[in-house]
């Protein structure tokens, strides 16, 4: 089953795409980690892209849309995968569709985090002190807040209209988010 977590920065995406593949025995295929990694390992890709990632501006869709492609395309990922922090462009979203499509598959469900932007800005000032992620300072977490307000939410209306957005109230024990999504599993 192909799925996407959608939502903003300090949504809990993280907390729930864990559960989530474990529930539907799926990979995780989760650009930010992909993108950190390839910074980490100081390779062609990762200091062309270690700049935007330090600044919370996106990366290009060209860029991002190779990644997953590649991706895609490993045996792992042929029954299914998780999609997270992708897509986040509406033209990432249709390039998906399109590679997903070229494989005979499409998405089963595109599960939307709703948060309220007070709360999400606690979390995230939260998770700069204990985590200390580099992207992670004031200035660079408003930046990626606008950045989803803009380039990102819009997929919300581009998933309704074809029928696969499922709404989930992100707020809760990580339990009770994860059963809200189990929810649209079962049903
Ligand atoms: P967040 O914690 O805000 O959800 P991620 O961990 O998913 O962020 O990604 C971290 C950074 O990596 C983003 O701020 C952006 O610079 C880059 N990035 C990740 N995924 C994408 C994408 N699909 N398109 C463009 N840039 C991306």
């Amino acid at each position: 089953m192909y799925v996407i977590l959608l939502g903003p920065p300090g949504c809990g995406k993280g907390t729930q795409s864990k559960r989530l593949i474990e529930r539907l025995q799926i990979p995780h295929l989760s650009t930010g980690d992909m993108l950190r990694q390839a910074k980490k390992a100081g390779t062609p890709l990762g200091l062309k892209v270690a700049e935007c990632i330090d600044q919370g501006k996106l990366v290009s869709d060209e860029l991002i849309m190779d990644l997953v492609a590649e991706r895609i395309q490993q045996s792992d990922c042929r029954a299914g995968c998780l999609f997270d922090g992708v897509p986040r462009t509406i033209a990432q979203a249709e390039s998906l569709d399109v590679m997903l499509g070229k494989n005979g598959v499409s998405l089963a469900h595109v599960f939307e985090l709703v948060v309220d932007q007070e709360e999400l800005l606690r979390r995230m000032l939260e998770r700069a002190k204990v985590e200390g992620r580099a992207d992670d300072n004031e200035e660079t977490i408003r930046r990626r807040m606008e950045v989803y307000a803009t380039e990102t939410r819009p997929l919300v209306d581009y998933y309704r209209q074809r029928g696969k957005l499922r709404t989930v109230e992100g707020i809760g024990t990580p339990d009770e988010v994860f059963q809200r999504i189990a929810n649209y599993l079962a049903g």
